[in-house]
């Protein structure tokens, strides 16, 4: 495993595992799973509702908790410097452990800044090992960045091929914020998975496009949690350590950018605020 070391020191897998949209039913073997392949990072959030799933899964994967890196987020409706202490217990409660190796506020609106004083107070008692935002564009994480006593230490984004944040990471870059990719395949939107440019570079290395994909992101430094229900796929996207893209095929993949993302409307336009707005209307402090 390769590792990324955060601006406090903590080394987080450059690869993990993540488990957005499995169903609960499904979670906790699709974890183990992943843990068996090799994977030791999770990226689960309040908001996919398998925190649980989760927690259970590493418990009863037999692996020492110091061993596997789990990364969950905080959704809006639990913002607020009080709501962001009581949701934290709650997670730590779901995933059956006394520290979060990685906890992200989860998208750039409302109380954010209540949150972050919560999460400032977590991590000086070690409850909280690092504390980093998602889908924060670079004007939000600057502000961040200016206006906090602890910066954050990762930024999760959604990055791939066809939208690859070379902008983004340079402002990360500036404010030593890790970057991490949500989405590392698209979600296979855009046909990604069958795209010509990516099948030549991965025939010439014997490799698949899901696997030049994560390479391709490996290399540009991102942090990858690529998500799949399948055990065999879950191997696939693991393999990933013994090749290397060489510079002609990175440049190849740079000209792959549309610089427009999936996640639609973007979250820095109005329409963008009002969609997160109304989806935290409809949950409660859980
Ligand atoms: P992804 O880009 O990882 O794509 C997942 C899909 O790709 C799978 O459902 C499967 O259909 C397909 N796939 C996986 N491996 C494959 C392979 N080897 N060959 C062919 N097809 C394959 O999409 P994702 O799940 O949305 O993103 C990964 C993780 O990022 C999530 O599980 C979640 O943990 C995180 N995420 C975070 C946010 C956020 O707002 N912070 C948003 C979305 C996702």
């Amino acid at each position: 495993m390769q590792y990324v070391t955060l601006k406090n020191g903590i080394k987080m897998p450059q690869l993990g595992f993540g488990v957005y949209q499995i169903e609960k039913d499904i979670c906790e073997r699709c974890v183990l799973d992943a843990l068996q392949v090799g994977y030791r990072h999770i990226d689960t959030a309040q908001a996919y509702e398998n925190e649980e799933e989760v927690g259970s899964a590493v418990k009863k994967s037999g692996l020492a908790r110091k061993d596997v890196f789990i990364t969950s987020k905080i959704f809006i409706q639990n913002y607020g410097y009080e709501q962001t202490k009581k949701a934290v217990a709650l997670s730590l409660e779901r995933l059956q452990t006394d520290y979060i190796d990685l906890m992200l506020i989860h998208q750039p609106f409302g109380d954010y800044y209540g949150a972050w004083k919560a999460f400032e107070e977590l991590y000086d008692k070690g409850i909280l090992k690092s504390i980093g935002v998602s889908n924060f564009y670079p004007d939000r994480l600057v502000d961040l960045c200016c206006y906090s006593r602890i910066s954050p230490m990762v930024n999760q984004i959604e990055t791939h091929p066809l939208h690859q944040q070379v902008e983004a990471q340079k402002w990360m870059e500036k404010y030593g914020v890790q970057i991490e990719a949500w989405a590392p395949f698209g979600q296979g939107r855009g046909g990604l998975f069958t795209n010509p440019i990516i099948a030549e570079i991965g025939k010439k290395y014997g490799k698949t496009v899901a696997q030049v994909m994560l390479r391709w992101e490996l290399q540009r430094g991102i942090v990858v949690i690529p998500k799949s229900t399948h055990i065999e796929r879950m191997k696939e996207n693991f393999d990933v350590f013994d090749f290397e893209l060489s510079a002609e095929d990175m440049a190849k993949m740079a000209t792959l950018d549309t610089k427009v993302g999936f996640s639609q409307p973007p979250h820095n336009t109005p329409e963008g605020v009002e969609k997160f707005a109304q989806l935290a209307a409809k949950r409660k402090l859980k």
